[in-house]
């Protein structure tokens, strides 16, 4: 092994990632007095959390009735009633009070005539527990809603005093011989020089692994590298078999529409002009639940009513909306149909296909966003000094299936939540611990290994391997076959790792060997997905068997977490939290309305 320098920096907290969550928590760790430094691999601002279109859901009643409890209800139902029902009541009570502050950090929003925050329909978002119509409970800035929010809580975090090492990649978590977690080891991207932060808590907030599929919306950058690098740490990973496709991905681009062109009136036809939707979710039509919609994008495609010349996608329609309300409230989506679909929507539909979005499994946490490390006697048993919050992180909110715009307001609610209980678990008197040597030495071992990687198999061509057989055999239609096969075949690629190839060994700009160690972290994601989608026999949420198309809470409701030995999975299950944070006599919500039924629309 190359002999490696590297300088150290100690810290009380150290955040990976500055997305959303990442901000949100660096923000409100540094504003509690904590020393903190956020590292990121790349330029805040470029995370993204600066691509979100639609906004952030929260019961602010702005436009109309709305209350907390019918929020939950919505997320409850929402996640096909796999969510920790503590986790999801703390979202929807915290979520007005987190929005305030975003305002009062200086958010931009829409305004409503009256100058109050404007809120928009959305998916899934109803009224009276699922019984009155959809409700505007999506606060919006535009369909800008994500830069406006990290463009703004990067200023704050920089106000707070917050130290930022930006462009530094996180190889791999350092951990104590008991578990405990004390650091991450880094490498400066542009000088290549490597640094170990020490820390008392080390924050993951490295967002979601889109890109272990062929097609998705998220960022190149989404390479699940916190659930990589936990997946290393024996750290389980929860809940990876639900992917979120999102129903309107622009056809052969992959960028994404907002919902909140069909929460502005948009709506779905097939090769016969023909609404869909309203057969299938006679209430809420286009705005049923995401994993709804694109099952039945999915349905008719499959039955021969798809459009275009190999009838393969779906059209979405704005051209029916007014000019003014497309300017005000969709200039971006107005952009992107131009430039990836070549289309002018004043005066034509768009063509859409059902997209990997969002990944609602992820590293299991308290809804303090404390990571869980799981024992048969204590299934919450928390790994001291490791948090994980926003999309890397499963708290679990959002179950078997996200509601649209829950992601922003999980991002700022749990990041503030983590600030909250670190202000309580980090004594900033106590000094930072000393770095277990010999995880020091394993991750330069990993890093050195890879560096020097002289197989048969580029990167890219494995990385495509790996989208290519998780874009075919997990995706929106699953049978016992193809996740069987998918799972045999997955265990395959993942083997090929030993022998990857990478041609530069230069520390300066190596973007080969970056990729590399991202496609190290996207593959435990993805091994984890597929094995435990074939392991669970029922249907819930983002996973629809065709095998099994009933959901079955007697055995399957519970989280399924995935453990790692080299590069294959073992699975073993936690239960769901189904009590509340709060009594119903002190002012919870009434458990009768959240008891599991039938998800419909
Ligand atoms: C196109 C699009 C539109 C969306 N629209 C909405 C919406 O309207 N409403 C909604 O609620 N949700 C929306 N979502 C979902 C939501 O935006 C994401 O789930 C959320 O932004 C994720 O935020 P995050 O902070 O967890 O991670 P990200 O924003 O992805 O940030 C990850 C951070 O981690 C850092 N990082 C990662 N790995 C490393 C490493 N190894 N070393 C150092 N740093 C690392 C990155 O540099 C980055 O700063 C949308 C998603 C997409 C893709």
């Amino acid at each position: 092994m190359a002999a490696y320098e590297y300088e150290t920096h100690e810290y009380d907290v150290v955040v990976v990632g500055a997305g959303g969550a990442g901000l949100r928590a660096t923000l409100g760790m540094a504003e509690q007095g904590l020393k903190t430094a956020c590292v990121t691999k790349v330029f805040p601002t470029r995370s993204h959390t600066v691509a979100a279109q639609g906004g952030i859901a929260a019961s602010l009643s702005n436009m109309g009735p709305d209350n907390w409890q019918w929020h939950m209800y919505d997320t409850v139902k929402g996640s096909d009633w796999l969510g920790d029902t503590d986790a999801m009541e703390y979202l929807a009570r915290e979520a007005p009070k987190a929005v305030y502050e975003l305002e009062h950090y200086g958010v931009p929003f829409s305004r409503t005539e009256a100058g109050k925050i404007y809120q928009r329909p959305f998916g899934g978002h109803t009224t009276e527990f699922g019984e009155g119509p959809p409700v505007q409970r999506t606060c919006a800035a535009a369909d800008r809603t994500g830069h406006a929010i990290l463009h703004t809580l990067y200023g704050q975090s920089l106000k707070h005093n917050a130290e930022f090492y930006i462009e530094y990649f996180a190889i791999d978590l350092i951990m104590s011989d008991d578990g405990v977690c004390q650091g991450v080891l880094c490498w400066k991207l542009d000088d290549g020089t490597m640094h170990l932060f020490s820390a008392k808590m080390v924050v993951l907030a490295t967002g979601g692994y889109g890109r272990a599929y062929f097609s998705a919306t998220s960022a190149h950058t989404c390479t699940g590298d916190g659930g990589g690098m936990a997946a290393r740490a024996g750290l389980p990973l929860q809940d990876m078999e639900f992917v979120q496709f999102h129903p309107t991905g622009i056809y052969g681009a992959g960028c994404l529409i907002t919902e909140g062109a069909r929460g502005e009136g948009g709506y779905l036809t097939n090769s016969e002009g023909e609404r869909f939707m309203e057969r299938y979710a006679p209430t809420y039509k286009d705005l049923a639940s995401r994993d709804v919609v694109s099952r039945c994008m999915t349905m008719e495609i499959r039955e021969g009513r798809g459009v275009g010349e190999n009838k393969d996608h779906i059209h979405l329609h704005l051209n029916h909306l007014p000019k003014e309300t497309l300017d005000l409230r969709l200039p971006g989506i107005s952009e992107s149909a131009r430039i990836f679909a070549g289309v002018d929507l004043t005066k034509e539909p768009i063509p859409v296909l059902p997209t990997v979005h969002y990944n609602m499994g992820g590293i299991p946490t308290n809804y303090w966003g404390e990571v869980l490390a799981p024992t048969e006697d204590a299934p919450d048993r928390v790994a001291p000094g490791l948090m994980a919050v926003g999309e890397a992180g499963c708290a679990s909110v959002h179950g078997a299936n996200r509601l649209g715009s829950n992601s922003l307001i999980d991002l700022v609610v749990f990041g503030r939540a983590a600030a909250i209980r670190a202000k309580e678990v980090v004594d900033a008197e106590a000094p930072v611990p000393t770095p277990n040597q010999k995880s020091v030495d394993a991750a330069f071992e990993r890093f050195d290994s890879l560096r020097y990687a002289k197989g048969q198999i580029p990167t890219a061509e494995l990385r495509l391997e790996m989208q290519k057989t998780m874009q075919a055999d997990a995706a929106v239609f699953r049978t016992d076959k193809t996740l069987n096969e998918g799972k045999v075949k997955m265990d395959e690629v993942a083997g090929k790792i030993a022998d990857l190839h990478v041609t530069d060994t230069s520390l300066v700009w190596n973007s080969d060997l970056m990729e590399t160690l991202e496609l190290t972290n996207l593959m435990p994601n993805a091994v984890a997905t597929i094995t435990a989608a074939a392991a669970r026999k029922e249907s819930r949420g983002a996973h629809a068997h065709e095998d099994y198309p009933d959901r079955d809470d007697e055995n399957w409701r519970k989280h399924s977490l995935a453990y790692f030995d080299g590069n294959a999975a073992t699975l073993s299950y936690r239960g769901v939290h189904l009590d509340p944070l709060t009594e119903e006599s002190e002012g919870g919500i009434d458990m009768k309305k959240i008891a599991p039924k039938a998800r419909v629309y």
